[in-house]
């Protein structure tokens, strides 16, 4: 969850091994491993929350994003790769790229319908050019 919504959802594995949103894995490197030893110093996800009261347009994350690009000024749908895990951001997913058609928001939240998006279309931004498996 990050300013009020859901941004990604998935097994633990998923969230914990193979964390997609930016702000997942921001949140994911600032916890210490208890499983190893490092001297690596942890990340801070730079700069504050939005004020939920003056929520910004476009992707909710997008001022603290390293990774923001141009279309990150749309707010970014629920997308997922149809197997259950789903991203609220425009970076490619691993595994493929799919939009969500209507998938809830969050639990008890209202279902939110997306655009649907051919499965073997590259995503926005994705210079690479790949497609879905
Ligand atoms: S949609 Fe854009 S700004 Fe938002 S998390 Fe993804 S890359 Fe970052």
């Amino acid at each position: 969850m990050y300013a009020g919504e859901a941004v990604e959802t998935g097994s633990v594995e998923d969230i914990f091994y193979r964390p997609h949103h930016p702000y997942t894995r921001g949140l994911l490197a600032s916890v210490p491993r208890l499983d190893r030893v490092s001297d690596e110093e942890l990340q801070a996800i730079p700069g504050n929350p939005p004020n939920l009261q003056d929520l910004p347009s476009g992707c909710r994350f997008r001022d603290r994003c390293s990774q923001a690009m141009e279309e990150c000024l749309q707010r970014p749908p629920l997308w997922t790769t149809g197997g259950g895990r789903t991203s609220r951001c425009f970076l490619p997913m691993e595994g493929g790229y799919i939009a969500a058609a209507e998938v809830p928001n969050g639990p008890g939240e209202p279902v939110e319908t997306a655009e649907v998006r051919d499965a073997g279309a590259a995503a926005p931004g994705d210079e690479r050019g790949e497609s879905a498996a």
